[in-house]
Protein backbone atom coordinates (compact mmCIF):
# COMPACT_ATOMS: atom_id res chain seq x y z
CA UNK A 1 0.00 0.00 0.00
CA UNK A 2 1.31 3.31 -1.22
CA UNK A 3 -0.19 6.62 0.51
CA UNK A 4 2.58 8.98 -1.86
CA UNK A 5 1.17 10.85 -4.42
CA UNK A 6 3.50 9.95 -7.35
CA UNK A 7 5.94 12.91 -8.82
CA UNK A 8 3.43 14.41 -11.50
CA UNK A 9 0.64 14.23 -9.22
CA UNK A 10 2.28 16.31 -6.73
CA UNK A 11 3.83 18.29 -10.10
CA UNK A 12 0.11 19.31 -10.52
CA UNK A 13 -0.59 19.71 -7.34
CA UNK A 14 2.39 22.42 -7.08
CA UNK A 15 1.34 23.86 -10.26
CA UNK A 16 -2.21 24.11 -9.68
CA UNK A 17 -1.52 25.74 -6.19
CA UNK A 18 0.92 28.46 -7.08
CA UNK A 19 -1.66 30.08 -9.92
CA UNK A 20 -4.76 29.79 -7.78
CA UNK A 21 -2.85 31.91 -5.32
CA UNK A 22 -1.77 33.81 -7.74
CA UNK A 23 -4.90 34.04 -9.89
CA UNK A 24 -7.68 33.48 -7.96
CA UNK A 25 -7.30 33.51 -4.16
CA UNK A 26 -6.92 37.38 -4.31
CA UNK A 27 -9.78 37.81 -6.37
CA UNK A 28 -12.34 35.31 -4.91
CA UNK A 29 -13.75 37.87 -2.03
CA UNK A 30 -15.11 40.24 -4.77
CA UNK A 31 -16.46 38.03 -7.09
CA UNK A 32 -18.51 36.26 -4.16
CA UNK A 33 -19.40 39.85 -3.06
CA UNK A 34 -20.39 40.72 -6.52
CA UNK A 35 -21.11 37.54 -7.77
CA UNK A 36 -18.60 37.84 -10.83
CA UNK A 37 -18.36 35.21 -13.33
CA UNK A 38 -14.44 35.42 -14.00
CA UNK A 39 -14.88 34.32 -17.93
CA UNK A 40 -11.14 35.05 -18.66
CA UNK A 41 -9.71 32.94 -15.71
CA UNK A 42 -10.97 29.51 -17.50
CA UNK A 43 -8.75 30.84 -20.51
CA UNK A 44 -5.82 31.01 -18.19
CA UNK A 45 -6.99 27.73 -16.68
CA UNK A 46 -6.77 25.99 -20.42
CA UNK A 47 -3.40 27.46 -21.13
CA UNK A 48 -2.34 25.39 -18.07
CA UNK A 49 -4.00 22.39 -19.19
CA UNK A 50 -6.35 22.24 -16.16
CA UNK A 51 -10.09 22.99 -18.65
CA UNK A 52 -8.84 19.90 -20.38
CA UNK A 53 -7.56 17.91 -18.03
CA UNK A 54 -10.18 15.50 -17.62
CA UNK A 55 -10.15 13.51 -21.37
CA UNK A 56 -7.37 12.53 -23.78
CA UNK A 57 -4.64 14.54 -25.64
CA UNK A 58 -6.14 13.09 -28.76
CA UNK A 59 -9.04 15.75 -28.77
CA UNK A 60 -6.88 18.88 -26.94
CA UNK A 61 -6.83 17.29 -23.38
CA UNK A 62 -4.06 16.33 -20.88
CA UNK A 63 -5.40 12.91 -20.09
CA UNK A 64 -4.76 13.40 -16.51
CA UNK A 65 -5.56 10.35 -14.05
CA UNK A 66 -8.35 10.74 -11.79
CA UNK A 67 -6.15 11.05 -9.00
CA UNK A 68 -4.57 14.15 -10.35
CA UNK A 69 -7.65 15.71 -11.14
CA UNK A 70 -9.41 15.36 -7.77
CA UNK A 71 -5.85 17.06 -6.79
CA UNK A 72 -6.41 20.31 -9.05
CA UNK A 73 -9.95 20.56 -8.34
CA UNK A 74 -8.97 20.45 -4.44
CA UNK A 75 -6.94 23.48 -4.98
CA UNK A 76 -8.83 25.62 -6.90
CA UNK A 77 -11.52 24.92 -4.41
CA UNK A 78 -9.07 25.90 -1.79
CA UNK A 79 -9.10 29.08 -3.23
CA UNK A 80 -12.48 29.77 -4.69
CA UNK A 81 -15.01 26.98 -4.43
CA UNK A 82 -17.05 28.66 -7.21
CA UNK A 83 -14.43 27.61 -9.23
CA UNK A 84 -13.67 24.64 -8.64
CA UNK A 85 -16.99 23.45 -9.65
CA UNK A 86 -17.08 25.35 -12.90
CA UNK A 87 -14.08 23.24 -13.80
CA UNK A 88 -15.59 20.09 -11.89
CA UNK A 89 -19.15 20.86 -14.73
CA UNK A 90 -16.43 21.32 -17.49
CA UNK A 91 -15.18 17.80 -17.21
CA UNK A 92 -18.71 16.26 -16.68
CA UNK A 93 -19.80 17.54 -20.00
CA UNK A 94 -16.23 16.75 -21.88
CA UNK A 95 -16.11 13.21 -20.09
CA UNK A 96 -19.47 12.34 -21.85
CA UNK A 97 -18.79 13.76 -24.92
CA UNK A 98 -15.79 12.31 -25.23
CA UNK A 99 -17.26 8.73 -24.41
CA UNK A 100 -20.58 9.23 -26.04
CA UNK A 101 -20.24 11.53 -29.06
CA UNK A 102 -19.36 11.14 -32.43
CA UNK A 103 -15.74 11.38 -33.86
CA UNK A 104 -16.82 14.62 -35.39
CA UNK A 105 -18.16 16.22 -32.65
CA UNK A 106 -15.37 15.13 -30.58
CA UNK A 107 -13.17 17.04 -32.86
CA UNK A 108 -15.17 19.75 -32.78
CA UNK A 109 -16.14 20.59 -29.14
CA UNK A 110 -12.96 18.75 -27.13
CA UNK A 111 -10.10 20.68 -28.22
CA UNK A 112 -12.45 24.17 -27.81
CA UNK A 113 -13.46 23.04 -24.19
CA UNK A 114 -9.96 21.98 -23.25
CA UNK A 115 -8.85 25.47 -23.92
CA UNK A 116 -10.88 27.24 -22.10
CA UNK A 117 -12.45 28.86 -25.45
CA UNK A 118 -15.76 27.07 -24.96
CA UNK A 119 -17.29 25.74 -22.07
CA UNK A 120 -19.47 23.02 -21.25
CA UNK A 121 -22.81 22.51 -19.46
CA UNK A 122 -24.70 19.44 -18.22
CA UNK A 123 -28.71 19.49 -18.25
CA UNK A 124 -30.03 17.15 -16.10
CA UNK A 125 -32.12 18.70 -13.55
CA UNK A 126 -35.89 20.18 -13.72
CA UNK A 127 -38.38 21.75 -11.08
CA UNK A 128 -39.83 18.84 -10.38
CA UNK A 129 -36.92 16.16 -11.02
CA UNK A 130 -34.16 16.65 -8.89
CA UNK A 131 -33.33 13.34 -6.89
CA UNK A 132 -35.60 11.60 -8.63
CA UNK A 133 -33.84 12.28 -12.11
CA UNK A 134 -35.65 9.48 -13.96
CA UNK A 135 -39.14 11.37 -13.45
CA UNK A 136 -37.76 14.44 -16.12
CA UNK A 137 -40.48 15.86 -18.42
CA UNK A 138 -38.39 17.52 -21.30
CA UNK A 139 -39.67 16.29 -24.44
CA UNK A 140 -37.38 15.17 -27.74
CA UNK A 141 -39.90 14.68 -30.17
CA UNK A 142 -38.09 12.99 -33.43
CA UNK A 143 -39.66 14.97 -36.47
CA UNK A 144 -38.26 15.15 -40.49
CA UNK A 145 -34.70 13.27 -39.05
CA UNK A 146 -33.97 15.69 -36.06
CA UNK A 147 -35.18 15.54 -32.30
CA UNK A 148 -37.21 18.65 -31.54
CA UNK A 149 -36.80 19.72 -27.45
CA UNK A 150 -39.04 21.01 -25.56
CA UNK A 151 -38.91 21.65 -22.02
CA UNK A 152 -37.04 23.78 -19.26
CA UNK A 153 -34.01 22.63 -17.37
CA UNK A 154 -32.99 24.15 -14.07
CA UNK A 155 -29.59 25.07 -12.49
CA UNK A 156 -27.27 24.26 -14.92
CA UNK A 157 -24.18 25.30 -13.80
CA UNK A 158 -22.02 27.00 -16.44
CA UNK A 159 -25.43 27.83 -18.27
CA UNK A 160 -25.18 30.88 -19.20
CA UNK A 161 -21.30 30.76 -20.79
CA UNK A 162 -21.93 27.39 -21.78
CA UNK A 163 -21.00 26.71 -25.57
CA UNK A 164 -22.47 23.14 -25.60
CA UNK A 165 -24.75 21.48 -23.21
CA UNK A 166 -25.28 17.63 -22.75
CA UNK A 167 -29.23 17.64 -22.44
CA UNK A 168 -31.06 14.75 -20.92
CA UNK A 169 -34.93 14.97 -22.65
CA UNK A 170 -37.34 11.94 -23.24
CA UNK A 171 -37.86 10.29 -26.56
CA UNK A 172 -39.47 7.19 -25.05
CA UNK A 173 -42.31 6.59 -21.94
CA UNK A 174 -42.29 7.06 -18.04
CA UNK A 175 -38.86 5.94 -16.01
CA UNK A 176 -35.35 6.01 -17.02
CA UNK A 177 -35.65 3.86 -20.18
CA UNK A 178 -37.34 6.79 -21.69
CA UNK A 179 -34.54 9.11 -21.19
CA UNK A 180 -31.99 10.37 -24.01
CA UNK A 181 -28.95 12.71 -24.53
CA UNK A 182 -28.19 15.41 -26.50
CA UNK A 183 -25.30 17.12 -27.46
CA UNK A 184 -26.73 21.11 -28.27
CA UNK A 185 -25.13 23.86 -28.94
CA UNK A 186 -25.55 27.54 -26.98
CA UNK A 187 -26.52 28.72 -31.23
CA UNK A 188 -29.48 26.40 -31.49
CA UNK A 189 -32.40 28.91 -32.64
CA UNK A 190 -35.17 28.34 -29.47
CA UNK A 191 -32.26 27.77 -27.07
CA UNK A 192 -32.84 30.63 -24.63
CA UNK A 193 -31.48 31.29 -20.52
CA UNK A 194 -34.19 32.04 -18.40
CA UNK A 195 -33.44 32.88 -14.73
CA UNK A 196 -30.38 33.64 -13.36
CA UNK A 197 -30.21 31.48 -9.79
CA UNK A 198 -29.33 34.00 -6.63
CA UNK A 199 -27.25 31.60 -4.30
CA UNK A 200 -25.99 31.24 -0.27
CA UNK A 201 -22.38 30.06 -1.84
CA UNK A 202 -20.54 29.34 -4.80
CA UNK A 203 -21.20 32.92 -5.75
CA UNK A 204 -18.89 33.18 -8.49
CA UNK A 205 -20.04 29.55 -10.62
CA UNK A 206 -22.87 30.67 -12.97
CA UNK A 207 -26.65 28.63 -12.14
CA UNK A 208 -29.35 29.57 -14.50
CA UNK A 209 -32.29 27.42 -16.38
CA UNK A 210 -31.88 26.93 -19.73
CA UNK A 211 -35.08 27.28 -21.88
CA UNK A 212 -35.90 24.59 -24.83
CA UNK A 213 -38.37 26.24 -26.95
CA UNK A 214 -38.87 23.80 -30.52
CA UNK A 215 -35.26 23.23 -30.22
CA UNK A 216 -34.26 21.40 -33.41
CA UNK A 217 -31.44 18.92 -32.60
CA UNK A 218 -29.92 17.10 -35.79
CA UNK A 219 -30.29 13.64 -35.24
CA UNK A 220 -26.18 12.83 -34.71
CA UNK A 221 -26.08 14.96 -31.71
CA UNK A 222 -27.69 11.95 -29.95
CA UNK A 223 -25.81 10.72 -27.75
CA UNK A 224 -24.86 6.67 -27.67
CA UNK A 225 -28.66 5.93 -28.48
CA UNK A 226 -32.04 6.63 -27.85
CA UNK A 227 -33.26 5.36 -24.61
CA UNK A 228 -29.46 5.24 -23.13
CA UNK A 229 -29.41 9.04 -21.46
CA UNK A 230 -30.04 7.49 -18.06
CA UNK A 231 -27.27 5.15 -17.98
CA UNK A 232 -25.36 7.66 -19.75
CA UNK A 233 -26.03 10.52 -16.62
CA UNK A 234 -24.82 7.30 -14.12
CA UNK A 235 -21.70 6.14 -15.80
CA UNK A 236 -20.56 9.78 -14.99
CA UNK A 237 -22.19 10.06 -11.73
CA UNK A 238 -19.08 8.51 -9.88
CA UNK A 239 -16.71 11.11 -11.24
CA UNK A 240 -18.77 13.74 -10.81
CA UNK A 241 -19.78 12.44 -7.25
CA UNK A 242 -15.67 12.84 -7.04
CA UNK A 243 -15.16 16.54 -8.43
CA UNK A 244 -17.93 17.17 -5.68
CA UNK A 245 -16.08 15.66 -2.84
CA UNK A 246 -12.42 17.63 -3.81
CA UNK A 247 -14.47 20.47 -3.75
CA UNK A 248 -15.56 19.61 0.10
CA UNK A 249 -11.58 18.94 0.69
CA UNK A 250 -10.45 22.15 -0.91
CA UNK A 251 -12.65 24.22 1.53
CA UNK A 252 -11.97 22.21 4.12
CA UNK A 253 -8.56 22.82 4.21
CA UNK A 254 -9.47 26.33 3.94
CA UNK A 255 -11.02 26.44 7.25
CA UNK A 256 -7.74 24.60 8.60
CA UNK A 257 -5.16 26.85 7.31
CA UNK A 258 -7.54 30.29 8.65
CA UNK A 259 -8.30 28.16 11.79
CA UNK A 260 -4.37 27.66 12.53
CA UNK A 261 -3.23 31.09 11.16
CA UNK A 262 -5.65 32.69 13.43
CA UNK A 263 -5.15 30.54 16.48
CA UNK A 264 -1.57 31.12 16.72
CA UNK A 265 -2.27 35.31 15.80
CA UNK A 266 -5.17 36.39 18.12
CA UNK A 267 -4.49 36.60 21.86
CA UNK A 268 -7.02 36.57 24.41
CA UNK A 269 -6.80 36.47 28.45
CA UNK A 270 -2.66 37.37 27.47
CA UNK A 271 -2.02 34.54 25.45
CA UNK A 272 -3.06 33.28 21.72
CA UNK A 273 -6.56 31.66 21.47
CA UNK A 274 -4.79 28.58 20.40
CA UNK A 275 -3.67 28.09 24.14
CA UNK A 276 -7.00 27.13 24.90
CA UNK A 277 -7.85 23.75 24.39
CA UNK A 278 -11.78 24.54 23.48
CA UNK A 279 -9.69 26.07 20.40
CA UNK A 280 -7.30 23.82 19.97
CA UNK A 281 -8.93 20.60 19.97
CA UNK A 282 -11.70 22.03 17.59
CA UNK A 283 -8.44 22.44 15.17
CA UNK A 284 -7.40 19.02 16.07
CA UNK A 285 -11.07 17.50 15.00
CA UNK A 286 -10.39 19.70 11.97
CA UNK A 287 -7.23 18.36 10.91
CA UNK A 288 -8.30 14.47 11.26
CA UNK A 289 -11.28 14.77 9.16
CA UNK A 290 -9.19 16.80 6.21
CA UNK A 291 -7.06 13.85 6.45
CA UNK A 292 -9.88 11.11 6.56
CA UNK A 293 -11.55 13.25 3.69
CA UNK A 294 -8.74 12.66 1.25
CA UNK A 295 -7.80 9.60 2.03
CA UNK A 296 -11.75 8.48 0.95
CA UNK A 297 -11.33 10.89 -1.88
CA UNK A 298 -7.86 9.23 -3.17
CA UNK A 299 -8.73 5.92 -2.65
CA UNK A 300 -12.04 6.51 -4.82
CA UNK A 301 -9.86 7.88 -7.40
CA UNK A 302 -7.44 5.53 -7.46
CA UNK A 303 -10.26 2.72 -7.63
CA UNK A 304 -11.06 4.51 -10.68
CA UNK A 305 -7.78 4.73 -12.03
CA UNK A 306 -7.44 0.63 -11.74
CA UNK A 307 -11.01 0.35 -13.55
CA UNK A 308 -12.63 -0.85 -10.12
CA UNK A 309 -15.90 -0.63 -9.13
CA UNK A 310 -16.11 3.00 -7.74
CA UNK A 311 -19.92 4.05 -7.10
CA UNK A 312 -19.77 2.86 -3.34
CA UNK A 313 -16.53 4.52 -2.58
CA UNK A 314 -17.36 7.95 -4.15
CA UNK A 315 -20.53 7.96 -2.49
CA UNK A 316 -19.05 7.46 0.78
CA UNK A 317 -15.70 9.96 -0.22
CA UNK A 318 -18.55 12.88 -0.98
CA UNK A 319 -20.55 11.98 2.01
CA UNK A 320 -17.83 11.90 4.75
CA UNK A 321 -16.06 15.04 2.67
CA UNK A 322 -19.09 17.17 2.52
CA UNK A 323 -20.12 16.82 5.83
CA UNK A 324 -16.89 17.80 7.18
CA UNK A 325 -16.68 20.66 5.29
CA UNK A 326 -20.32 22.01 6.37
CA UNK A 327 -19.37 21.02 9.84
CA UNK A 328 -15.89 22.23 10.05
CA UNK A 329 -16.73 25.59 8.03
CA UNK A 330 -19.38 26.24 10.89
CA UNK A 331 -15.83 25.92 13.85
CA UNK A 332 -13.65 28.05 11.51
CA UNK A 333 -16.33 30.88 11.71
CA UNK A 334 -16.44 30.13 15.64
CA UNK A 335 -12.85 30.10 15.97
CA UNK A 336 -12.77 33.42 14.61
CA UNK A 337 -15.59 34.72 17.24
CA UNK A 338 -16.76 37.71 15.90
CA UNK A 339 -14.32 38.91 12.78
CA UNK A 340 -15.53 35.07 11.41
CA UNK A 341 -18.99 36.02 10.87
CA UNK A 342 -18.10 39.27 8.65
CA UNK A 343 -16.71 39.68 5.02
CA UNK A 344 -13.06 40.74 6.23
CA UNK A 345 -12.38 37.51 6.51
CA UNK A 346 -12.80 34.00 4.52
CA UNK A 347 -14.32 32.21 7.07
CA UNK A 348 -18.13 33.10 6.48
CA UNK A 349 -17.41 32.36 2.76
CA UNK A 350 -16.27 28.77 3.34
CA UNK A 351 -19.11 28.30 5.43
CA UNK A 352 -21.75 29.43 2.84
CA UNK A 353 -19.56 27.78 0.38
CA UNK A 354 -19.52 24.81 1.92
CA UNK A 355 -23.00 23.84 2.51
CA UNK A 356 -23.38 23.25 -1.53
CA UNK A 357 -21.71 20.18 -1.25
CA UNK A 358 -23.88 18.20 0.82
CA UNK A 359 -26.85 18.57 -2.29
CA UNK A 360 -25.72 18.52 -5.15
CA UNK A 361 -24.27 15.65 -7.24
CA UNK A 362 -27.20 13.46 -5.04
CA UNK A 363 -27.70 14.37 -1.42
CA UNK A 364 -25.94 13.23 1.53
CA UNK A 365 -29.50 11.23 1.92
CA UNK A 366 -29.06 10.21 -1.45
CA UNK A 367 -25.33 8.97 -0.96
CA UNK A 368 -26.59 6.77 2.14
CA UNK A 369 -28.81 5.13 -0.30
CA UNK A 370 -26.26 4.04 -2.81
CA UNK A 371 -23.89 3.08 0.42
CA UNK A 372 -26.95 1.45 2.26
CA UNK A 373 -28.03 -0.48 -1.19
CA UNK A 374 -24.95 -2.02 -1.21
CA UNK A 375 -24.91 -3.57 2.03
CA UNK A 376 -28.67 -4.58 2.47
CA UNK A 377 -29.29 -4.69 -1.43
CA UNK A 378 -32.75 -3.20 -2.99
CA UNK A 379 -34.87 -3.79 0.16
CA UNK A 380 -37.89 -1.71 -1.30
CA UNK A 381 -37.87 -3.98 -3.95
CA UNK A 382 -38.14 -7.31 -2.37
CA UNK A 383 -40.85 -8.77 -0.39
CA UNK A 384 -40.61 -10.17 2.79
CA UNK A 385 -40.53 -13.79 1.20
CA UNK A 386 -37.39 -12.89 -0.95
CA UNK A 387 -34.00 -14.36 0.09
CA UNK A 388 -31.29 -12.35 1.65
CA UNK A 389 -28.90 -10.59 -0.94
CA UNK A 390 -26.21 -13.62 -1.13
CA UNK A 391 -23.16 -11.59 -0.06
CA UNK A 392 -24.59 -11.58 4.01
CA UNK A 393 -23.89 -14.16 5.44
CA UNK A 394 -26.86 -15.74 7.32
CA UNK A 395 -27.13 -14.92 10.80
CA UNK A 396 -27.60 -17.92 13.13
CA UNK A 397 -28.97 -17.95 16.77
CA UNK A 398 -26.40 -19.90 18.79
CA UNK A 399 -27.52 -23.68 19.67
CA UNK A 400 -27.36 -23.16 22.97
CA UNK A 401 -26.28 -20.35 24.96
CA UNK A 402 -22.28 -20.54 26.26
CA UNK A 403 -23.13 -19.75 30.26
CA UNK A 404 -19.32 -19.82 30.40
CA UNK A 405 -18.32 -16.72 28.24
CA UNK A 406 -18.26 -13.24 29.49
CA UNK A 407 -20.51 -10.64 28.01
CA UNK A 408 -19.94 -7.39 27.38
C1 LIG B 1 -26.05 25.64 -7.15
C2 LIG B 1 -26.59 24.42 -7.81
C3 LIG B 1 -25.99 23.96 -8.98
C4 LIG B 1 -26.52 22.84 -9.65
N1 LIG B 1 -25.96 22.42 -10.83
C5 LIG B 1 -26.59 21.47 -11.56
C6 LIG B 1 -26.16 21.14 -12.89
O1 LIG B 1 -25.17 21.70 -13.40
N2 LIG B 1 -26.87 20.24 -13.59
C7 LIG B 1 -27.96 19.61 -13.08
O2 LIG B 1 -28.55 18.79 -13.78
N3 LIG B 1 -28.38 19.86 -11.80
C8 LIG B 1 -27.74 20.78 -11.05
N4 LIG B 1 -28.17 21.08 -9.77
C9 LIG B 1 -29.29 20.32 -9.21
C10 LIG B 1 -28.91 19.40 -8.05
O3 LIG B 1 -28.21 18.29 -8.52
C11 LIG B 1 -30.18 19.05 -7.29
O4 LIG B 1 -30.54 20.21 -6.57
C12 LIG B 1 -30.03 17.86 -6.36
O5 LIG B 1 -29.89 16.69 -7.10
C13 LIG B 1 -31.22 17.71 -5.41
O6 LIG B 1 -32.43 17.82 -6.08
P1 LIG B 1 -33.57 18.82 -5.53
O7 LIG B 1 -32.92 20.11 -5.27
O8 LIG B 1 -34.71 18.80 -6.48
O9 LIG B 1 -34.02 18.21 -4.15
P2 LIG B 1 -35.12 17.08 -3.90
O10 LIG B 1 -34.83 15.89 -4.73
O11 LIG B 1 -36.48 17.70 -4.02
O12 LIG B 1 -34.85 16.72 -2.39
C14 LIG B 1 -35.33 17.51 -1.30
C15 LIG B 1 -34.92 16.79 0.00
O13 LIG B 1 -35.54 15.50 0.04
C16 LIG B 1 -34.53 14.49 0.19
N5 LIG B 1 -34.91 13.30 -0.58
C17 LIG B 1 -35.32 13.21 -1.86
N6 LIG B 1 -35.55 11.93 -2.20
C18 LIG B 1 -35.25 11.19 -1.12
C19 LIG B 1 -35.26 9.79 -0.83
N7 LIG B 1 -35.63 8.88 -1.73
N8 LIG B 1 -34.89 9.38 0.42
C20 LIG B 1 -34.51 10.27 1.35
N9 LIG B 1 -34.47 11.60 1.14
C21 LIG B 1 -34.83 12.05 -0.07
C22 LIG B 1 -33.26 15.12 -0.36
O14 LIG B 1 -32.11 14.47 0.16
C23 LIG B 1 -33.41 16.56 0.10
O15 LIG B 1 -33.00 16.67 1.45
C24 LIG B 1 -27.65 22.17 -9.09
C25 LIG B 1 -28.23 22.63 -7.90
C26 LIG B 1 -27.73 23.75 -7.27
C27 LIG B 1 -28.41 24.25 -6.02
Amino acid sequence: MNFELSSEQKTVRETVAAFAEREIAPHAAAWDREAFFPRDLFRRLGELGIMGMFWSEAYGGAGLDTVSTVVALEELSKADAGVGVTVAVQGLSGRIIEAFASEDLKRRCLPRMATGEWLGAFALTEAESGSDASSLRTQAVKRDGAYVLTGTKQWVTNGGYADVFVIFARTGGPGPKGISAFLVDRTSPGLSIGRVTHKLGIRSSNTVDVILDEVRVPAERLLDREGAGYKIALAQLAAGRLGIAAQAVGILAACLETSQRYALERCQFGRPIGAFQAVSFKIADMACDLDAARLLLYRAAWLRDQGKPVVDAASKAKLFASTAARRHAAECVQILGGYGYTTEFPAERYYRDAKITEIYEGTSEVQRIVIARELLGRLDERTAHDRPPSRVAPVRPPSSPDVTKVQN
